[in-house]
């Protein structure tokens, strides 16, 4: 790494080390351990089993699809899937946990070393150590602000399946870690193993941050519990580390605890410290048995897998000559991969008999003109009114000279606005391109007829002047003109 990375403090230069805990909720209409259903935002406490309420005597059964969907991740992150893993009771007493243990992973998980590629800003690329991913119950929820002196218990989450995923401490700035979230939660959509939605806390972070000086050994870290989005994630390292440096270079020490983020301060503040660390006793839960899996199983789901974000960039580089910075793009999002490579290898034929797109010029489009557009909408790739065989029709209106590029930026408005047929627009508007020579040649000679002193300028050496007669004849054909055949004629008809 460069050292450009590092911060410059009062006293010298720092490094900033930072391993994050990501709990993704598996996508599943049960949970982990009961039937009860999952769905957001459902009234509290109508989700609930009698194993989610922790009656006496009811037994956990594992849910088959949840740690299909937990291999299925592992697998994705190119990690070693343990074929036996065990479930742990992890005890704590809180009053969102009527059970007072958490069924958990611990020693042996589900899922063990991976690893994940940092598209960075410049272009470069980095490669993120995962430690492991293992299955665990989510916990019930507090709600603090339905009574004024008491607090309800909403028991709907209990049991929702998360996968915890943990990287090694090998990202050095904010940037990285808001790469490395973003690259994840791109990966978990692809799979379709979590809908990496963080607004719903479909998707948590724990950050872990420590400071040290280049070169020793790393110092003692923070943990800022459940981040919910990018953004905040990137901004509670970047405060937590000037935090830390700031301590260190007055002569303090970093304690090792629990910090919370606030969103409105952008700071961090400590919640409990290690002293205070819950022993949480694991032991291996005796109501479940260790979960083994066959080779043949693994094998069956690795056949099921999608090609995912890294294979896709490179084979729009190789296949679509993409550059590697479009190709990142297009990828990030399944949806917008798919919708590119149906522009390009869309159903509309070309005038000229060819049926390939040029791949470049669909890239630009769909990055610049329909992504601009949508953006502006607030409308996602999904709810695009203009369809990708659409989008494609136009390109092709481009490529065989039905039009120009500049006037298919007004169609493609008409198509945004409209949902209609770049060629029906093209027709009711009467926006064909005119490279019909002769009727280019008599709305020149009309221009040229009009503007005899301009002409003998240019004759005389002014060669600027050939823009404005481009201008005229252009305005002239209400911007029809082929420009390549236009500055053919003109070069010919003014030449002395
Ligand atoms: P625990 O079991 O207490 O959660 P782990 O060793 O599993 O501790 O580490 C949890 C997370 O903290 C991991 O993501 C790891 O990469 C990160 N981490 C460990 N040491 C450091 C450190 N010195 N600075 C920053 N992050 C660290
Ligand atoms: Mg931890």
């Amino acid at each position: 790494m460069s050292s450009t990375h590092l911060i410059k403090g009062k006293t010298g230069e720092w490094e900033v080390v930072i391993g994050l805990e990501v709990h993704a909720q598996v996508t599943s209409k049960a949970k982990l351990f009961s039937g009860a259903a999952t769905a957001f935002g459902a009234e509290p406490n109508t989700q609930v089993s009698l194993i989610d309420a922790a009656m006496p005597g009811m037994l956990p059964v594992i849910n088959g699809w949840c740690v299909e969907q937990a291999v299925k991740t592992g697998l994705g992150l190119n990690a070693q899937v343990n074929l036996h893993s065990v479930f742990d009771r992890k005890n704590y007493f809180y009053a969102d946990l009527p059970a007072g243990y958490q069924i958990s992973q611990y020693l042996q998980p589900i899922v063990g070393k991976g690893e994940l590629l940092l598209d960075l800003a410049d272009g470069k690329s980095r490669t993120v150590g995962i430690t492991r991913l293992h299955l665990e119950m989510d916990a019930g929820k507090s709600l603090h602000d339905q009574h004024p002196s008491q607090t309800y218990i909403d028991l709907n989450r209990s049991g929702v399946a998360l996968m915890e995923i943990v990287s090694e401490p090998d990202m050095r700035t904010a940037e990285e870690a808001g790469a490395y979230v973003r690259k994840l939660r791109s990966i978990l959509r692809y799979l379709g193993t979590c809908d990496g939605n963080m607004e719903e806390g479909s998707l948590r972070c724990d950050c872990n941050v420590s400071v040290r000086r280049p070169g020793q050994p790393y110092g003692t870290r923070t943990e800022t519990k459940n981040v919910n989005s990018v953004r905040f994630v990137m901004a509670a390292i970047e405060h937590e580390a000037r935090r830390q440096i700031e301590v260190l270079e007055s002569g303090g020490t970093i304690r090792q605890e629990t910090r919370l983020f606030d969103p409105n301060s952008g700071t961090t503040r400590a919640m409990r410290g290690k002293e205070h660390a819950h022993d949480y006793r694991y032991f291996p839960d005796p109501d479940l048995l260790p979960l083994e899996l066959s080779e043949d199983e693994v094998a069956r789901i690795k056949a099921t897998l999608p090609e995912l974000p890294d294979d896709k960039k490179k084979r729009f580089i190789e296949q679509h000559k993409l550059s590697a910075f479009d190709a990142g793009i297009l990828v990030s999002e399944r949806a917008s991969a798919d919708f590119f490579e149906a522009v390009v290898t869309g159903d509309g034929k070309l005038g000229d008999g060819k049926t390939g797109r040029d791949a470049k010029l669909a890239a630009n489009w769909v990055i610049n003109d329909l992504f601009g557009r949508l953006n502006a909408a607030g409308k996602d790739i999904t709810a695009s009114p203009v369809t990708a065989g659409q989008l494609g029709r136009l390109i092709g209106l481009i490529q065989d000279g039905t039009i120009s590029g500049r006037i298919a930026k007004d169609v493609f408005e008409i198509m945004f606005e409209t949902g209609k047929d770049p060629l029906k627009i093209v027709e009711e508007k009467g926006l064909r391109q005119v490279s019909d020579t002769g009727a280019l040649e008599a709305a020149i000679d009309e221009i040229l007829g009009a503007n005899v002193e301009k002409v003998a300028e240019y004759r005389a050496g002014k060669d600027k002047l050939l823009g404005f007669f481009v201008g005229q004849v252009m305005k002239k054909t209400g911007g029809k003109a082929n420009p390549g055949v236009l500055n053919e004629l003109l070069k010919k008809k003014l030449a002395p």
